[in-house]
C-alpha cells in the first residue's frame, strides 16, 4: 500500500477518495497532469523528467478553466518530490496530479468553489506493448480548443480521447490520430505526432487543437541540437501527407517515442523503424536517465544521494 496526496496531507491510497456526489467526478470539472520519472541504475537515483515545466502547465491548465490552484506551482513540485519520496520510488514511475472542484452540490459551476489538489504515483513500463504500432485517422474530430479547450489537460476532453482510442481498437489498430474540425491533423488520443519528409521533421502547432506538449518541445530541442541536428518546421499537415511520409511518430510523456509503422493499412516509409525516429529515440531515453549533461537542468533528482550508495560504502569499510 502506498501514499497519496489527497487535498491537504499525505494519506494511505486506499484514502484517497471523492464523493459519489463530487462535480469533478459528475462534470469532470477539473484537469491534470502526466509526469515521469525515471531511473538510473548507474547514478542510482530517480529524475523526474521536466517537473517545473509539468506543473507549470497544471497550474495554467486550470488557469484556463478559470480556476485558482490551492498551491504556486513550486509547492506542487515539492509534493510530488516528497510523494516518491514517501513511497520510496526506485523504478520507473508515472506521476499524476490533478486539480478539480472540490465540491459535492449539484451544478456544473466553476466560480466560487473549493479547488483541490491530489497527486498519486504508479509503476509505469512501456505505454504500447509493440515497438512500432498501427494507427488509423479517427472518425471522431480533435475537440475544439474553444469547446473544450485542447491546450489545457481538462479532465473532461478525454472522452474524445477515449472514444478515438475506444473505436481504433475496436477496429484492431493499436491508435488513433485525430484531426481538427478543418480537417488538419491534430495529435493521437494521448500524443504529439511528428512526421519526417525529405530529411525534414514537421509537427503541427499547438493552435491545431493540440495540448502544449512537454515531450513534443523537449524533442523538437534534443533533435535540433548536436548530434542529429535535424531540420525541424512546425506546420499544418493533411491526412494525406501522413501516408507518403518517410517516417511518422507519436510522442508523449506515457508513449515516449512511438514508431507508427502503419496508418490506415498503409505502410509508412519501409514500414521499419525509420533512421531519424530511432536517433530520436535513443537521444531521448539518454537525456531521460540523465546521460546527457546538455540536458541535466530537466531533471529534479528524487534522492538526496545515489539510493544504496551509503549502504554499500559502508559495507566496503
Ligand atoms: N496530447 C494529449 C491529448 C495528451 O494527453 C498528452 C499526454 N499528456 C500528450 C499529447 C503528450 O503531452 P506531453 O508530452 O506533455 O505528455
Amino acid at each position: 500500500m502506498g501514499v497519496t496526496w489527497h487535498r491537504t496531507a499525505f494519506v494511505d491510497d486506499a484514502d484517497a477518495t471523492v464523493s459519489v456526489r463530487a462535480k469533478a467526478f459528475n462534470y469532470g470539472l477539473g484537469c491534470f497532469g502526466g509526469i515521469r520519472a525515471y531511473w538510473s541504475e548507474p547514478q542510482r537515483q530517480l529524475f523526474v523528467f521536466r517537473l517545473q515545466d509539468h506543473v507549470q502547465r497544471l497550474v495554467e491548465s486550470a488557469r484556463i478553466l478559470g480556476l485558482e490552484s490551492p498551491h504556486p506551482a513550486e509547492r506542487i513540485a515539492e509534493i510530488v518530490l516528497e510523494l516518491l519520496r514517501r513511497n520510496e520510488r526506485c523504478e520507473d514511475t508515472y506521476i499524476r496530479p490533478l486539480l478539480y472542484v472540490d465540491s459535492d452540490e449539484l451544478s456544473p459551476t466553476l466560480t466560487d468553489v473549493p479547488v483541490a489538489l491530489s497527486v498519486f504515483c504508479l509503476p509505469l513500463g512501456r505505454y504500447f506493448a509493440h515497438e512500432s504500432i498501427h494507427c488509423c485517422v479517427s472518425s471522431w474530430r480533435r475537440v475544439a480548443d474553444n469547446a473544450i479547450p485542447a491546450r489545457a489537460k481538462p479532465t473532461a476532453a478525454y472522452l474524445n480521447s477515449a472514444l478515438a482510442r475506444a473505436e481504433a481498437r475496436r477496429n484492431g489498430f493499436d491508435e488513433a490520430i485525430l484531426l481538427t474540425d478543418a480537417g488538419d491533423v491534430s495529435e493521437g488520443s494521448a500524443e504529439h505526432l511528428f512526421l519526417c519528409r525529405r530529411g525534414q521533421l514537421a509537427s503541427p502547432p499547438s493552435t491545431a487543437d493540440n495540448l502544449e506538449g512537454i515531450t513534443r518541445r523537449s524533442i523538437i530541442e534534443i533533435a535540433r541540437a548536436e548530434p542529429l541536428g535535424v531540420d525541424f518546421v512546425e506546420r499544418r499537415i493533411s491526412r494525406t501527407e501522413l501516408y507518403v511520409a518517410d517516417e511518422v511518430f507519436l510522442c508523449g510523456t506515457g508513449a515516449e517515442v512511438t514508431p507508427v509503422s502503419r496508418i490506415d493499412h498503409r505502410r509508412i516509409g519501409d514500414g521499419t523503424v525509420g533512421r531519424v525516429t530511432r536517433a530520436i529515440a535513443e537521444r531521448v531515453h539518454a537525456v531521460t536517465r540523465g546521460a546527457d549533461e546538455r540536458f541535466r537542468h530537466w531533471l529534479a533528482p528524487v534522492w538526496q544521494e545515489a539510493r544504496g550508495a551509503v549502504a554499500s560504502a559502508s559495507t566496503k569499510a
